[in-house]
């Protein structure tokens, strides 16, 4: 089943302290394999480059909690080598989502908002609806073509990675950060940057995965070199303790990405909701490894259920999402077995999936012939399955159990 088109390990450095405190007591939860990164489509006229393939570990600081990838990959390979494709307004859930955040945000907050700062502001879709509430909004995003986009719509965008050394231009009463504090390869000096651009009581709101959630529903594809960081509000808490007068006073979850955290950090008093997830957190096992241990073997199991089962007629793919990437390498399938993999986004049709090099195409291609079809965006599964069934009633689908 090695189906990973053409491999190159470059020599990977490995992270022996641990990213947030220093710590040396880092120990493993998770081995994945080698994966190439997941968010980097291939243009078909590079098909023949070969994928950098690095050692995809997951690890767990033993005494803040920090959970963490022990490949150190450099951030300029992860987004710079080719045009980075995701845009954050990819869809009718994600805009949803996105128009809802400003308001839901705002009432949590203790204080008045004039101005926000977005780091990873992306396409500008999020940056966009706070201006229509008439604050002052400034971006910041690493990808130059992300930059463009959100000039195009009229945000302020500045394009740059984001560190304790930007300057973004003055100082602002809300900083929001949305699944971009776990790509960061400092986590500390990303957060001295944020102190910097904040006024005094002003708020940090940062949204991204819940590894609780992820645990939870086996959900291992949100796992790829992407991904450096991991959050449980334990380890957040312990994070910002290392920062004085700015702590995590505040916590939500959301529904989105299979499961999310929206965490509020600033000069104000904690709420309960945060010991509650700490407690929630323990009572999960989430920092005990023998946990792991058994989740491995899940994952394993699961894989070779599934295979076991795989049709031998013809098989596609919808949703070339990153976390597609790390199923569709961990899981071995690649173009041999699967003819293609649909996707909406005009980023990315045309190009191959990273490692296992299947072409990307629009749904439209999904009407012809009666394929097997398995849905990799499977959090978006039951919108997807009855959209997908008007475009072809005769498509069977084959949904993987991660859990
Ligand atoms: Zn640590």
């Amino acid at each position: 089943m090695g189906l990973i088109s053409t491999l190159k390990h470059p020599s990977p450095m490995f992270r022996i302290k641990c990213m947030v405190c220093e710590s040396t007591s880092l120990f493993e939860l998770l081995d994945l394999g080698m994966h190439p990164f997941a968010d980097t489509f291939i243009p078909v006229a590079r098909e023949s480059d070969p994928d950098k393939l690095y050692p995809l570990v997951v690890d767990m600081c033993g005494r803040c909690n920090h959970i963490q990838l022990r490949a150190v990959t450099s951030p300029e390979d992860r987004y710079g080598e080719f045009d980075y494709s995701y845009t954050s307004s990819n869809s009718a859930t994600a805009r949803r989502h996105w128009d809802a955040y400003p308001h839901e945000v705002l009432a949590s907050i203790r204080h008045p908002v004039e101005s926000v700062l977005e780091i990873g502001s992306n396409d500008g879709y999020l940056a966009r609806q706070f201006m229509e509430l008439d604050l002052e909004v400034v971006g910041y995003d690493a990808s130059p073509a992300m930059t463009k986009l959100a000039k195009e719509r009229g945000v302020n965008a500045v394009c740059g990675i984001f560190d304790g050394t930007s300057e973004p231009a003055g100082v602002f009463d809300l900083v929001v950060a949305n699944n971009v504090f776990n790509h960061a390869d400092d986590p500390i000096s990303f957060v001295e940057g944020v102190m910097n651009a904040l006024t005094v009581k002003g708020t940090f709101v940062f949204e991204l995965p819940y590894w609780y959630r992820s645990v939870l529903s086996g959900q291992f594809d949100q796992i790829y070199h992407e991904h450096v960081s991991y959050f449980t509000v334990t380890g957040a808490v312990k994070l910002f303790r290392q920062f004085a007068n700015f702590r995590v006073y505040h916590v939500e979850e959301v529904d989105y990405h299979g499961g999310s955290i929206r965490v509020f950090v600033g000069n104000h008093r904690a709420d309960s909701t945060v010991t509650d997830f700490m407690e929630m957190e323990a009572l999960r096992d989430l920092f005990n490894p023998e946990m792991y241990q058994r989740w491995m073997r899940d994952i394993r199991e699961a894989r070779r259920r599934f295979l076991g089962v795989l049709p031998s007629g013809d098989i596609v793919c919808v949703g070339a999402a990153a976390k597609a990437n790390t199923f569709l390498n961990y899981y071995g399938l690649g173009h041999g077995l699967v003819r293609y993999v649909t996707d909406a986004s005009e980023f990315k049709i045309g190009k191959l999936t990273p490692g296992t090099r299947i072409p990307i195409m629009p749904d439209d291609i999904l009407r012809e012939g009666d394929p097997t079809v398995i849905i990799t965006s499977w959090n978006l599964a039951t919108v997807l399955k009855p959209k997908l069934r008007q475009l072809n009633p005769h498509l069977n689908f084959l949904t993987p159990s991660l859990r």
